[in-house]
């Protein structure tokens, strides 16, 4: 049995599937949890890979320490979708963190990953961390000044997710954050992207007074290669003191990533017109 993924419209990848572990229709998204030999338990919405046990951790550590390290004391943090529970899991590692707000849209995602997924979901019951189901969009509007760090960890920008990736909703965030604070989303693929990953480049430029895209590589999502945008208010994360930040027990993110992910091969820096 064979789990594929249409990529792009021309690309389809396949892996072996050991076992459907769950499969429901949300609300939302179709659902399923599924067990391979490659990847390990893997988290599939609408058709589309959202995280592996072999690689998440890779994902789950640059969307989340890059921005912590840059701010000077992250106490409130927000998340924006992340219904694995993987963002929330390497935010409760910060000692300055007093309260972490994950608001989810889709209950179902929660549930499977606590039940399927508990490596990743793990920190869900952490007393730190407060889960609300509701759309991001909704959340970021109600909530004006309130957080440190707010974290976009979404699907793609399709079906619910879509106004994630818009620049109105770029500005409710800028109002949702404190006077010194950072924001960071998952960009998608440089190689696959290359319409949207300028657009979003150019928004978040137009709103923030600083704004970084770094890098990552993923290889269960399409290309590999894989974009993170930051818009910043105070706080430059190229200046961060590496020297300075915490051992927080990563397999990807360091000191020397931290410093090494901004650094953009040409094809990259094109899209952002430099
Ligand atoms: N790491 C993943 C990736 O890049 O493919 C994303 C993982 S996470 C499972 C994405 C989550 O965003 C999904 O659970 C989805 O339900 C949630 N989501 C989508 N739109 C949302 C919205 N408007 N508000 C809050 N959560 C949303």
């Amino acid at each position: 049995m064979w789990f594929t993924e249409q990529q792009t419209k021309d690309v389809r990848t396949s892996c072996r599937t050991k076992k459907i572990l769950h499969q429901e229709n949300t609300p939302f998204q179709s659902l399923a949890v599924i067990d391979t030999d490659q990847y390990g338990r893997v988290l599939v919405l609408d058709n589309i890979i959202q995280t592996t046990i072999m690689d998440e951790f890779v994902y789950h550590e640059m969307i989340t320490h890059v921005a912590l390290n840059t701010h000077a004391a992250p106490e409130r943090v927000l998340v924006i979708g992340g219904g694995d529970g993987g963002a929330v899991r390497e935010i409760v590692k910060h000692q300055s963190l007093e309260k972490v707000v994950h608001c989810e849209i889709d209950g179902a995602v929660v549930d499977a990953s606590r039940k399927y997924l508990p490596e990743i979901s793990c920190a869900m019951d952490h007393p730190k961390v407060e889960i609300v189901i509701d759309d991001g969009i909704k959340h970021v509007r109600e909530n004006k000044g309130a957080y440190d760090v707010i974290i976009v960890d979404s699907t793609d920008p399709i079906g619910p997710a879509e106004g994630l990736f818009s620049a109105s909703f770029y500005k409710d965030i800028f109002n949702s954050l404190k006077d010194d604070g950072i924001f960071v989303a998952q960009t998608e693929s440089p190689f696959f992207n290359r319409d949207l990953i300028p657009r979003l480049y150019s928004d978040i430029s137009g709103i923030f007074p600083l704004t970084r895209l770094f890098l990552a590589v993923v290889p269960t999502y399409p290309g590999g290669l894989w974009t993170f945008t930051m818009g910043s208010k105070k706080y430059d994360p190229c200046d961060t003191d590496i020297v300075r930040t915490p051992d927080l027990n990563t397999r990807y993110y360091s000191p020397e990533i931290h410093r090494t992910c901004f650094v953009l091969p040409p094809f990259v820096k094109e899209l952002l017109g430099r």
